[in-house]
């Protein structure tokens, strides 16, 4: 037997006609005349009605929420009905009855984040990981567009990349390693073989605060060039964020619809982005009364701050070194000021930080003693600049804090099927 998608019905392609579904119960609802089921498939749900003295309405009766049925019916328009159009029901065939399901109108978020397994069912789970499918697939594109080969970096590694506070450590045989919390330095690697190199693979943070943009598990889309300055940088990040916000309000109009996500501000996204040094970012947010010295990393409130005033996405650049990574190249005439970058957007604030890499052997190992690190721990970090050094740029970017803003989500928790928090690990 075919079945009909339930998207397919909805949008109109087969009124009159005689069609199955297959699917699950949503919600039912029990008449003396008339049994209203909606059922759900992974592409939408559709009000079905089962009318009494019908055949099927010893099994609708029986049907009970979260069962796995198929049905067999006419497609009528109703005007009445969520999605414009019924399924009259001639046969129901149930596959699996389900047990009491636990979830029901009233239930809190803290409840439906216990059973997430179960939540990932909801029309509004559904649709975020849509989105969130589709934005990885604009990332590829986009990369691709610009002959970038992906790779794939380790998660094990024996040494931090942003420093020792957030590493999760673990036993691996015998010897201490750590999980990831970045593949930027394994990217650096690879550029001397194939120049422009991207991944998308989790990083890990052992994130001890709990803010609505900190997963201890994240999925980080990060890029590496080779030959390339902060100029080729920024282009690069406006790029892949233009394209997938202009491909997603293209792509993705009928989830940010039914999630009433604002799809408008994808539209504000396009190049050049407004650009403000550090110094300047200071000076604003002085202006605006608020507490904050030069040389001090901008917290949260800070960023939201500055994001109001743009309203978009834009790039604040040239950070006071003491408060970067001891691989971020510093200007030659100014070494207290490193080049790096982070976008900032509005509500969420810091979604990326790029910058270019020190690629001067003695330069870098005096960074890597004043920082307190160990040589031995970089020894072939070193190499990359022993052995035919060159000027070359990277970022990172949270797949999540993109989706956060996107999607107008109040935390970066539903932007993740499975979330890793201090205090959430289950299922
Ligand atoms: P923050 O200061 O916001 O904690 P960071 O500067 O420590 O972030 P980076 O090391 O610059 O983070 O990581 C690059 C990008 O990865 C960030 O811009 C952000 O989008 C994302 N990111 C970093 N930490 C997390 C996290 N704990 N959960 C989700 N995304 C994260
Ligand atoms: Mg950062």
């Amino acid at each position: 037997m075919r079945f009909t998608p339930i998207r397919e019905i909805l949008l109109g392609k087969h009124e009159n006609e005689k069609v199955a579904i297959r699917g699950w119960v949503y919600r039912k609802r029990e008449g003396k005349e008339t049994i209203f089921i909606l059922v759900r498939d992974s592409t939408g749900v559709i009000q079905c009605t089962v009318k009494a003295g019908s055949s099927a309405w010893a099994e609708a009766e029986r049907l009970t929420i979260e069962s796995s049925l198929t049905l067999e019916g006419t497609v009528k328009q109703d005007k009445r009905a969520v999605g414009g159009y019924e399924l009259s029901v001639d046969a129901i065939s149930v596959v699996g009855l389900a047990e009491l399901f636990p979830i029901s109108k009233d239930k809190s978020e803290e409840f439906l984040r216990d059973v997430r397994h179960l939540w990932l069912r909801s029309r509004r789970m559904n649709l975020i990981m849509r989105v969130r499918g589709k934005v990885q697939k604009f990332t590829d594109e986009f990369f691709e567009s610009q002959d970038f080969v992906e790779v794939s970096p380790p998660m094990f590694i024996t040494s931090a990349c942003e420093g020792g506070s957030t590493l999760f450590g673990l036993k691996y045989f015998d010897q201490n390693m750590y999980l990831t919390q970045s593949a930027q330095l394994y990217l650096e690697i690879l550029i001397y073989s194939l120049e422009k190199v991207y991944c998308v693979a989790p990083s890990f943070r052992a994130e001890k605060s709990r803010t609505i943009r900190h997963l201890t598990e994240y999925w980080h889309i990060e890029a590496e060039q080779a030959f390339a300055d902060m100029e080729d940088l920024m282009r690069l990040e406006e790029g892949l964020l233009t394209h997938i916000c202009q491909r997603a309000s293209e792509q993705c109009k009928e989830e940010f619809a039914e999630l009433k996500a604002d799809i408008s501000k994808l539209a504000l996204v396009k190049p050049p982005f407004p650009k403000i040094t550090y110094t300047e970012g200071i000076e604003k947010l002085k202006a605006k009364g608020l507490n904050v010295m030069w040389g001090e990393d901008l917290g949260y409130e800070h960023e939201k701050a500055l994001a109001e005033e743009f309203g978009k996405p834009f790039f604040i650049y040239d950070y006071p070194k003491q408060i970067k990574a001891f691989y971020c190249k510093t200007h030659r005439d100014r070494p207290d000021i490193a080049m790096s970058t982070d976008i900032l957007v509005p509500r969420i604030g810091e979604i990326s930080t790029g910058g270019a890499r020190e690629d001067d052997k003695e330069i870098l190992v005096a960074r890597i003693k004043e920082m307190g690190l160990k040589i031995e721990d970089y020894d072939w970090y070193l190499d990359l600049r022993r052995y035919g050094t060159i000027p070359h740029v990277g970022f990172g970017m949270g797949l999540e804090r993109l989706l956060t803003w996107m999607l107008d989500l109040e935390n970066i928790i539903d932007a993740i099927p499975f979330p890793r928090t201090t205090r959430r690990f289950y299922p």
